[in-house]
């Protein structure tokens, strides 16, 4: 069937996240095609972040970063890594541009640590990174995007340390929109410790069309977000068959053995990872012999650390979280597979005692 604006959200819900990317990525190139003669701005805004999120873009399969810029015509207004302008010219960009969509890469630094992250100076003053999410979200026509773990939740930098506080008071857009005036204008959260590209640019080329990208109670889109990786996962057979590797040694795929005991938080994260993979679905985490470390988890690194210890020896305190209500729900999900892991484990075990029973 042909991809146009009006089937575009049919098929994409309809056919799933993998179908629709494989069957219609020629499609996806096209709207920003369509978008070129309407003059489409988009403003990408770097918070506190590694810019691995900009790195993960421009290794976007198909349509890639180079092909928007240089041959679709999207105009990447400003993008400190990738423009050429610099200093006052890049600075009034931000100052007078209504940007089409505004993706923000990395967190928001808050509170009396506002000042931690700035971009560039107006009349002599730094501008903190808050206050230009403030006034851009406010003047975009289409979305405001978050792009990353960290733009959507805080991600890294919002990790507590010693004394339970983010030491930056780091939040992501999700938080900042509670406690700021929300735009009016869709906010879609993408997380990912970098964002998926694929995920992006599809995400992209449906707002760009006006196709209405549905999201969650997070603002992550649920084409993307809706089922847990453990479900998807191509080691999900060795899980229900009871066969855990027990140390990184037996991590590789040909052990047929499932990453469980070696920290896999893929039982309690929520992604399409396993369905679309990576590197233009060439592989995913759990295939590579690593286990999931949930960094598309809302509360990454926090809730699914220490990485690489097996999940039923963590301790969340609910309470002191930011989305508590939320990591009830993960916990008790994740409270049903330990149980159904430790059911396995015990009638493993009373298995091979009754083979041993036999054989004396
Ligand atoms: S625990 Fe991890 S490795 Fe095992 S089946 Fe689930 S997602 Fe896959
Ligand atoms: S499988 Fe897990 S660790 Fe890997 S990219 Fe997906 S959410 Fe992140």
């Amino acid at each position: 069937m042909k991809l146009t604006r009006r089937n575009f959200g049919k098929l994409l819900a309809s056919m799933g996240a993998t179908a629709f990317l494989t069957t219609y990525k020629s499609e996806v190139v096209r709207a920003f095609e369509d978008a070129k003669d309407k003059g489409v701005k988009l403003v990408w805004l770097q918070g506190q972040s590694d810019t691995a999120c900009t790195v993960s873009l421009l290794q976007a399969s198909d349509p890639d970063l180079y092909d928007a810029v240089e041959e679709l015509k999207v105009q990447i207004a400003f993008h400190t890594t990738i423009m050429p302008d610099f200093g006052e010219k890049a600075i009034r960009v931000l100052e007078e541009i209504e940007p089409d969509v505004l993706v923000l890469e990395g967190s928001i630094p808050t509170g009396n640590m506002e000042n931690a992250c700035t971009v560039g100076e107006v009349n002599g003053k730094p501008v903190t990174i808050a206050q230009w999410v403030k006034e851009l979200s406010a003047r975009t026509r289409v979305a405001v995007v978050g792009f990353g773990s960290c733009a959507s939740f805080g991600g890294i930098p919002s990790a507590r340390d010693f004394e339970g506080r983010s030491p930056t008071n780091a939040v992501g857009l999700y938080q900042f929109f509670q406690s700021n005036p929300k735009p009016s204008v869709p906010v879609i959260n993408i997380p990912g410790c970098p964002g998926h590209p694929d995920w992006l640019m599809t995400v992209l080329a449906a707002t760009l069309l006006g196709v209405n990208i549905e999201v969650d109670g997070l603002g992550r889109p649920k084409l993307f977000f809706s089922q847990l990786i453990h479900d998807n996962c191509a080691r999900r057979g060795f899980y229900d068959e009871g066969w855990f590797a027990e140390s990184f040694a037996e991590s590789d795929f040909s052990k047929k053995k499932c990453l469980f005991k070696v920290g896999c938080r893929g039982p309690v994260t929520y992604s399409a990872c396993a369905e679309t993979k990576w590197n233009g679905g060439v592989n995913v985490c759990m295939n590579a012999g690593a286990p999931c470390i949930g960094c598309m988890h809302p509360e990454f690194p926090d809730a699914v650390s220490p990485f690489y210890a097996e999940q039923r020896k963590l301790e969340i305190d609910a309470t002191k979280t930011l989305f508590g209500s939320l990591t009830t729900a993960v916990l008790v999900g994740a409270a049903a597979y330990i149980g159904t892991h430790i059911y396995k484990e015990n009638k493993e075990n009373n298995l091979k005692k009754k083979k041993e029973g036999e054989k004396k």
